[in-house]
């Protein structure tokens, strides 16, 4: 085929264990999945309604990546989250079938623009800017299910400079996430290659340049960088 230009490469992530690198097709997103959280936002849980969003394939960020820090803010976030990774997909997958597309898991940070988004959300106007913006999705290396299996509780970590900054278990996940992957499947057809943030837990603060931070799903991936 010919292009006008060279297509651009896919972005991709390291599997733990393994040479073979997961091209990253899509990246959803779902909000307030944690009660704490979305009570430091002010937000209702809706329990009918979970709040997706997506980020462009491209934002993924490798682990220990310095990140400049974004243009157009002055609030960059942290949100740590555990990172659902499809090899496969499909519509309205069943929640009994759901985890059978699962290729792994790991961790990342859903960097968000939050003076833009509370802005956003204040005039009634999309997120794209404060949720999809370039380098916005840090990510770990996977660890494949069929070595760790599907993880229902373990601890998701993010200390920044040392401190702790959020701690939770992802069994308070609202939507659970096979949950998440039948709902997401009514609304995309899910396909291999999909990235999954499942929400984040309370704490969500200010990153500065400078920065270290270090995300963790205990025994399962690490996620490392920092702030330029
Ligand atoms: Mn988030």
């Amino acid at each position: 085929m010919d292009f006008v230009f060279a297509p651009h490469a896919p972005a991709t992530l390291a599997i733990a264990g393994s040479d073979a690198r997961f091209p990253v097709h899509r990246i959803y997103c779902i909000g307030r999945n944690y009660a704490e959280h979305a009570k430091e936002m002010g937000a209702a849980v809706d329990r009918g309604n979970p709040v997706f969003f997506c980020k462009p394939a491209d934002a993924v960020v490798a682990n220990d990546a310095t990140i400049p820090y974004p243009s157009a803010t002055q609030e960059l976030h942290h949100e740590v989250e555990m990172v659902v990774a499809l090899h496969s997909g499909g519509a309205a997958i069943a929640a009994d079938a759901a985890l059978t597309h699962v290729l792994g898991y790991g961790v990342g940070l859903d960097l968000t623009r939050r003076d833009l988004q509370a802005t956003a959300k204040a005039k009634g106007l999309p997120w794209d800017s404060a949720k999809g913006f370039d380098r916005s999705a840090p990510v770990s290396a996977l660890r494949r299910a069929a070595e760790i299996g599907h993880p229902q509780r373990a601890a998701l970590t993010l200390d920044v400079n040392g401190q702790s900054r959020q701690r939770a278990d992802i069994a308070e996940m609202i939507f659970p996430v096979a949950e998440i992957i039948a709902r997401l499947s009514l609304l995309f057809e899910l396909q291999a290659g999909d990235l999954i943030f499942t929400g984040t837990p309370a704490g969500v603060a200010a990153l500065r340049p400078g920065d270290r931070y270090l995300a963790r799903l205990e025994g399962i991936a690490e996620l490392r960088g920092d702030i330029g």
